[in-house]
């Protein structure tokens, strides 16, 4: 094995500067306050309202444009922060459609932070957000190779990274009602699949939904501690076609 390779696996995973604990740049594990989604699998239909309220709220707010490039030709590509799959699973005929809604996971342990070489990617110390300051990015998507969710997605057009903000400028918007003051995705679900708030508030209801519902992270084995979490689906039992009752051996009851 080259030598500079072999070196490098044997670095230490991590090194934490103590004196960036706690600020944007440090390990979140010390933030009181973290904003994240849950998601609910298991009312999520699949209706892309969350894609395209992201889409549209951030296309015209303080994200920029978020090209579509080519959007109707036969190489399209687009900047889109949430994205929903939609997969089988299971084999046939017991298969289950499942519609999974994917984004930035707002990690606590963010890998896509200290790979960056101006600063552009941080994590906000007061709320545990995790945004890109679009000034400062050069594009050289380090962060989004070091993502291992997919989550970050280059604007071609722009040359900068971006990604889920949790529709940072509405939350903050004092001039919005108190109730609307929630990613637009969250306010366009149809179904209520999408819950926002505090997972480090016990009495909040992202965190009851957690913890009474079997809340799980995505891919925990990669230790970046995400803080949006799913909410699994629930096998439901389908009643299978009525069934006659057995006729009588004595054939039908004259009524007469
Ligand atoms: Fe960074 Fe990816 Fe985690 Fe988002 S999901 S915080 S982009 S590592
Ligand atoms: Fe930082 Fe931008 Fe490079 Fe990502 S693409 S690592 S945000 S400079
Ligand atoms: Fe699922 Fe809600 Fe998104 Fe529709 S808007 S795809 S129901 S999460």
């Amino acid at each position: 094995m080259i030598a500079w390779l072999k070196d490098l696996f044997a670095a230490p995973a991590a090194i934490v500067d103590a004196a960036t604990i706690g600020t944007d740049r440090g390990p979140s594990t010390t933030l009181a306050r973290q904003l994240a989604l849950v998601i609910d699998l298991n009312v999520c239909v699949g209706c892309h309202a969350c894609v395209t309220s992201c889409k549209e709220w951030n296309a015209s707010g303080s994200a920029g444009p978020l090209v579509d490039e080519n959007a109707y030709g036969a190489d399209p590509t687009g900047t889109f922060f949430n994205r929903v799959q939609t997969y089988e699973a299971g084999i046939f005929p017991g298969t289950d459609t499942i519609h999974f809604p994917k984004s930035c996971l707002h990690c606590e342990e963010p890998p896509c932070v200290p790979v960056c070489p101006t600063g552009a990617s941080y994590k906000r110390a007061e709320d545990g957000i995790v945004l890109v300051d679009y000034d400062k990015c050069i594009g050289c998507k380090y962060c989004a190779w070091a993502c291992p969710y997919g989550a970050r997605e280059l604007d071609e057009a722009r040359q900068v990274m971006t990604k889920c903000t949790l529709c940072v400028d509405r939350i903050e918007d004092a001039t919005l009602a108190a109730d609307d003051r929630k990613p637009a995705c969250v306010k366009a679900c149809p179904t209520g699949a999408r819950l926002f708030g505090d997972v480090k508030d016990p009495d909040s209801e992202v965190s009851i939904a957690i913890r009474e519902r079997g809340g799980y992270a995505l891919m925990p084995e990669w230790q970046t501690k995400p803080a949006n979490q799913y909410l699994p689906r629930r096998i439901t039992e389908v009643a299978g076609p009525p069934t006659r009752p057995a006729a009588s051996p004595a054939g039908p009851t004259d009524a007469k």
